[in-house]
């Protein structure tokens, strides 16, 4: 098969698995966003990707997304989905149209710094480190509710809530806790899932899915 059909084929198999899990949990389909997860993907796998009609991608690095993107953002949709460094956070809001991994105090204050010195209004979720563990961004669940209001008393509107749950375990109970937060906040929008668990998340209340390997193949190494 051409690498244009087999893109096409493996994004309407996933949007379709992404709404037979939407009905069974007695959901529209259209809630959920499916995000494309660009990051380390060639370029001829992208180009396909968006000629299979695909407009929302994610990205984990602000460099990384800079170069795949800088020639082809008219009319996508880019979220930021991996750690964002304080001094990468001017070129964060430059590019991003969604920053979903907002997880402590000094990045909260250096995005609202740039917020209001540019105007721009990039749309923003908190990370949680929903299974509690060291290596992982995000969080504390214990902590959310306060850094929530944290946020919000800088002046940043947040959107929703993001989770990447521990590897090796049922994600079900993770996927529960992170919309039990969201809400208790507030808060609508669920960041939830990827290429193994996103209909499992789907049936939680996600209102995204974060799927790279499940669209594009493996990844090249960095
Ligand atoms: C890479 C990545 C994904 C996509 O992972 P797949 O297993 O390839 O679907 C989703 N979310 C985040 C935060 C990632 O870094």
């Amino acid at each position: 098969m051409p690498l244009s059909s087999e893109i096409a084929a493996a994004r309407l198999s996933v949007l379709d698995r992404i709404a037979v899990a939407a009905r069974q949990a007695g959901r529209d389909p259209d809630d959920v966003t499916l995000v494309a997860v660009s990051k380390q993907q060639p370029d001829e796998r992208i180009d396909a990707m968006l000629a299979s009609g695909q407009r929302v991608f994610g990205e984990n690095r602000v460099q990384e997304a800079e170069a795949r993107w800088a020639s082809r953002r008219s009319g996508v949709e880019l979220r930021l989905i991996g750690p964002l460094q304080t001094n990468k956070v001017r070129e964060a809001v430059a590019l991003f149209d969604v920053i979903e991994t907002i997880d402590r105090e000094k990045l909260a204050r250096a995005v609202a710094a740039e917020l209001a010195r540019t105007g721009r209004t990039p749309r923003l979720y908190v990370q949680v480190n929903i299974g509690e563990e060291p290596q992982k961004a995000g969080v504390a669940p214990s902590d959310a509710d306060a850094f929530i209001d944290l946020c919000r008393g800088l002046g940043l509107l947040i959107e929703g809530l993001m989770c990447i749950p521990p590897d090796g375990a049922p994600a079900a109970p993770f996927f529960a806790r992170l919309a039990a937060i969201a809400e208790r906040n507030g808060l609508r929008k669920l960041s939830m899932g990827m290429s193994a668990d996103y209909e499992i998340a789907v049936s939680q209340g996600a209102t995204s899915v974060r799927v790279g390997s499940a669209l594009f193949g493996g990844r090249m190494a960095r």
